[in-house]
């Protein structure tokens, strides 16, 4: 499956291929779950309409997905999960609409963040354990005032940046080279960079971070010890202690939300940290197995905007 195979495809078995994604077992009611009882019903208006037997309600691949009550064809859909599973920088909602073809920037903008809704973080199976690398960087943005402008920024505007910009910063966990946690934090306090330590990583865990305060002392919570490399000295590995990894991450993270993206307000930057930590996570999967993951993780996350632009601002 790639963009090439997908582009080609009819709207029939694009929707078909979705269907064969969300349901390898046949058709699975969407409203109670029952999968024995399930009829076809041919309809000009809706193909791929189900029924169930049980419930008597009907349903399509789309219904309580992030496809709900989308118009988009499945083809785009399909081409625009390959797209945003694949781009290691991520893709700018102009730039989707342009690949794809489509009417409006706000129609392309929505479908970006559904999709995003889809790679959101999932809850964890069990805390990060073996070497987790811990760090915390700014991610900048626009001044609040054109937060939700779309598109550059005229020259008068470009006068305001960097007064009033609002920098956010974000923490990210890095399991060794397995799991990783990001999201954004309120401040960098030694209080609050702990508590989410703790949160998320188990016990028996060794932390390894740069010599910042704040994670002072964390050591002593851990098992495994606290591991510091000092940057400043320009050490980079010490034994095993290193951030290299955590780095990485946010390196991706900030070419993304500079280079592709140019603003992300403080609400929406936990969005993007999903979507590069679905990425990083599977890495080392293939391009066409990122994108069947995005898709099935989309089941049950329905999400509706009433007006992205208005959410954007607000
Ligand atoms: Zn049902």
């Amino acid at each position: 499956m790639n963009l090439a195979t997908l582009s080609a495809l009819t709207e029939t078995e694009a929707r078909e291929m979705l269907e064969r994604i969300r349901w390898p077992n046949g058709p699975v009611c969407a409203h109670c779950g029952c999968f024995e009882n399930i009829r076809t019903i041919k309809s000009e208006a809706r193909p791929g309409l189900y029924r169930c037997g049980d419930c008597k309600m009907q349903f399509t691949v789309r219904v309580n997905t992030v496809l709900h009550d989308s118009h988009i064809p499945y083809r785009l859909w399909l081409m625009a999960f390959s797209i945003m599973a694949s781009a290691k920088k991520g893709i700018s909602a102009l730039q989707l609409q342009r690949q794809l073809g489509i009417g409006s920037y706000k129609c392309a903008w929505h479908l970006a963040h559904r999709i995003r809704h889809a790679m959101k973080q999932e809850p964890l199976r069990g805390l990060l354990t073996g070497e987790v690398e811990v760090d915390e960087t700014y991610v900048g943005g626009k001044p609040r005032k054109f937060a939700g402008k779309v598109g550059k920024l005229t020259k008068e505007e470009k006068k305001h940046v960097g007064r009033g910009t609002k920098k956010v910063p974000v923490l990210a966990l890095v399991e060794r080279d397995g799991r990783i946690r990001a999201h954004v934090v309120p401040n960098v306090t030694a209080k609050t960079l702990k508590t989410s330590i703790r949160e998320l990583v188990d016990p028996s865990a060794a932390i390894m971070t740069d010599e910042f305060n704040a994670y002072k002392g964390i050591g002593n919570e851990f098992e495994g010890g606290h591991h510091t490399v000092n940057h400043s000295r320009g050490e980079y590995k010490r034994g095993k202690a290193s951030t290299n990894q955590v780095e990485a991450f946010f390196a991706l993270l900030k070419r993304g939300i500079n280079g592709s993206f140019h603003s992300v307000s403080r609400k929406h930057l936990n969005k993007y940290c999903d979507e590069f930590a679905f990425r990083w996570s599977l890495r080392k999967d293939s391009d066409a197995d990122r994108t069947v993951r995005a898709i099935v993780r989309g089941d049950g996350k329905r999400l509706t905007y009433k007006s992205p632009i208005a959410a954007a601002q607000a």
